[in-house]
Order: C-alpha cells, then structure tokens, then sequence
C-alpha cells in the first residue's frame, strides 16, 4: 500500500507537470525547443518523484519515475525522451545502490517504450481513455528491467510490487494523458478561434478586421520618426462575368488562386487582406511607392498569365489596383484607404488589368 501511496502522490505532481506543460506549449519557442524544454519539466518531475521513494529492499527502490519518463516520451517528442530520460537516469544512478543500474536501464525503456507508443500507436484523432490505458500497460513493462536483479529477487518483485505497480502505471497514464490532452486541446481550440477570427475562410488571407488591426498599429504614437507605408487596393476584373461564365465554384478557385499569387508576391511583413467578396488589399509596412510598385506589377503579371482550371480549357483572370503612400502621421487610415479607392476606380476607368498610383496630396 505504500507503494500506492507513493504513486498518488504523484498524481499531484502530475497535474502540476501538465500545468506546466500547458504554458511551456503556449509559448512562442518552436516545437523542437518546446519538445527540450518539456524534456527538463519531466527530467525534473522524475528525479522529484525519486526524491520520495518507497525502498523495497535495501538500495532497491519503487517510484512514479519511469511512469513520468514514459508519458513525457508518450506526449512530448524524442528530444522531450531523450532529455528526460538522460537527467533522470544519471540521477538514479547518482543515488547508487544495488538497484542503480536496473533502475537508470528501466528508464531508458520507458523513455523507449513511450515513444514507441507515440510513434506507431497513437491515434490521429482524439486521445480516449483506452489509448492512455494501452499507455499505461506499454510503459509498465519497463518493470522486465527487474531480471537484471538475481532470479529470486525479480521474481520477488514481480510478484509482490508488480500488479500494483501495472495499477498505478495504467492510472497515472490516464491521469496524466488526460491532463495533457486537455491543455493540448484547449490550446489547438484557442488557436483556431484566433485563426477564424482573424482569417479569411476561403483564402486564409488576413480579413478586414486583422487589416484594420494591422493599420492601427502603424497609427501608434510610440513608433519612431515619420514612417511611409504603401496601401494597395486590389479588384478582380469583370468577376461578375467569370461566375456567370464558369460558375460559382470555379469563381472561388479564381479567388483562392489570387490569393496565393499575392502570397507568393509578398514580403513577411505585408499584410495581404481579402476585404471581401472579389475585393482585396495589401498593407506594406516601410515600403515606399517606388519599391512598392515593382512587386505589383509582378502581381499582374502573374494574375494575367495564371490559368484557372474550368470546364472548356479553364480561364484567366486580371486585376486592377490602387496604390497609395500612407503616412500615419499626416492622414489617417481610413482617408488613404479612400485615396487608395479612388486610384483603383481610375484604373477601371482607363481599361483595368493596371494600377493607378494616387500621389501624396495632404489637401486631398
Ligand atoms: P469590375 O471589373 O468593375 O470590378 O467588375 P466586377 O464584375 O468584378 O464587379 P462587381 O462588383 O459588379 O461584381 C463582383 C462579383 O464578385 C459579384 C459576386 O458574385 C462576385 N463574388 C463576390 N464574392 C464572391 C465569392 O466569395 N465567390 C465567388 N465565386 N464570387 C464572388
Ligand atoms: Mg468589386
Ligand atoms: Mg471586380
């Protein structure tokens, strides 16, 4: 029964690792540096779990480590395993004793074990209880380390520590997965609101609002000097006619190939929006016109010479533009966007598939 307590008293520290976890996931580090970081967080749980042992026999003791090593390989990628299980191996064998060897081998296994799991049988979907219980029973066979004791004393153990160590291994393991699974979740739900919220549905292009969040940044106060941005109104030519000549379907693969021209056209920093329907925008920050319109006229080019795949051999598209320099300190957002307009309806005027530029006019 002490064993089992001992065991339970790493449930506490098992919902404190997944809080951890949680943070640690909800950082901006990349996933390799996330997968390190979790390896210390479980490395550390493991040698706190090993901190309160239960001795079975002289220099032979029981704990929470190797089920803590498993699930973190289990959740947290290979670097995740193998940091972990270097950290708490070398701990177990810095302890000594008879059972230091078969106790640093037992967590190299289950740092094993838990990434087979991770790597041939979890699922893609959603992580039930059962498959936390196949962890569980996966990561308690590292408990065959115990042959490396003399036959009568594994036999010992497996017989007297054995099922309520598989108990315990299969409980935290659910205990455990679950915690983690929830973090994941709510993080993977958090990220997809953000994305529907700040994304178009079809082009996964920024929408009006990020747009418009985008803009009232460049009107912050707190940024130095007088900074010159380049606004670009963007409306594809006679839509109207495509979706009435190639349908509705073929009308948003125009639309969804659009987008990606002005992706592939774009620098990192521009914000690249579908204001709606067949209408678009580009916000190019520290951009002056004349780098500005280099990388437009590409954007033409592409559209002019991009097939669009429909019935009867597919068809092309072209574009007109309005481009504008939009100075935060002398006009507002919203009046270079109506300058940018403006633009954009004289190169519909002048025949589309162009850009009109607006020149800076502080009385306009
Ligand atoms: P112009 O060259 O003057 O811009 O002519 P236009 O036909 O593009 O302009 P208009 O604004 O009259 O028509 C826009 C069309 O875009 C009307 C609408 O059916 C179509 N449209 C808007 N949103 C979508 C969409 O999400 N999918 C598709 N397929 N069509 C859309
Ligand atoms: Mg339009
Ligand atoms: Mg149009």
């Amino acid at each position: 029964m002490n064993i089992a307590m001992s065991m339970l008293d790493s449930v506490g520290l098992m919902a404190l690792l997944s809080v951890i976890l949680g943070t640690l996931l909800r950082t901006g580090l990349s996933k390799f540096q996330k997968s390190v970081a979790a390896g210390f967080l479980f490395g550390g749980g493991a040698v706190l779990s090993m901190m309160s042992p239960i001795a079975i026999m002289p220099g032979i003791i029981v704990d929470g480590r190797s089920v803590i090593i498993g699930l973190g390989a289990a959740f947290g990628g290979i670097p995740a395993a193998i940091v972990s299980a270097a950290i708490a191996a070398s701990y177990r064998v810095y302890l000594g004793g008879l059972g230091a060897f078969p106790g640093a081998t037992g967590i190299i296994v289950a740092a094993i074990l838990g990434t087979i799991w991770s790597r041939y049988l979890r699922p893609k979907g959603r992580i039930k209880v059962y498959h936390l219980v196949v962890v569980g029973v996966i990561i308690s066979l590292q408990f065959a380390v115990a042959f490396l004791f003399p036959y009568e004393i594994a036999i010992k153990m497996i017989y007297d520590v054995y099922p309520i160590y598989f108990l315990a291994s299969v409980t935290s393991a659910v205990i455990l997965g679950t915690l983690i699974e929830r973090e994941r979740r709510l993080i993977s739900s958090g990220a997809s609101l953000k994305q529907a919220a700040e994304n178009d549905f079809l082009t996964g292009l920024a929408n009006r609002r990020s747009l418009q969040m985008a803009a009232s940044d460049t009107e912050n106060p707190a940024e130095s000097g007088s900074p010159r941005h380049t606004l670009v109104v963007l409306d594809l030519d006679h839509f109207k006619q495509i979706n009435d000549k190639w349908g509705h379907d073929a009308g948003d693969r125009a639309l969804v190939t659009f987008a990606d021209i002005m992706r592939q056209h774009s620098r990192a920093g521009d914000v690249v929006a579908r204001q709606g329907g067949e209408e678009f925008a580009i916000l190019m920050k520290n951009t002056s016109l004349p780098d500005a319109k280099n990388g437009m006229e590409r954007i033409l080019q592409a559209t002019r010479s991009t097939k669009i795949e429909g019935p009867a051999g597919g068809f092309h598209l072209t574009v007109s533009a309005g481009m504008v320099e939009y100075r935060p300190a002398e006009e507002s957002f919203s009046a270079a966007m109506s300058r940018a307009d403006v633009a954009l309806y004289n190169a519909k005027s002048a025949g589309r598939d162009q850009i009109k530029i607006a020149q800076y006019n502080i009385a306009a």
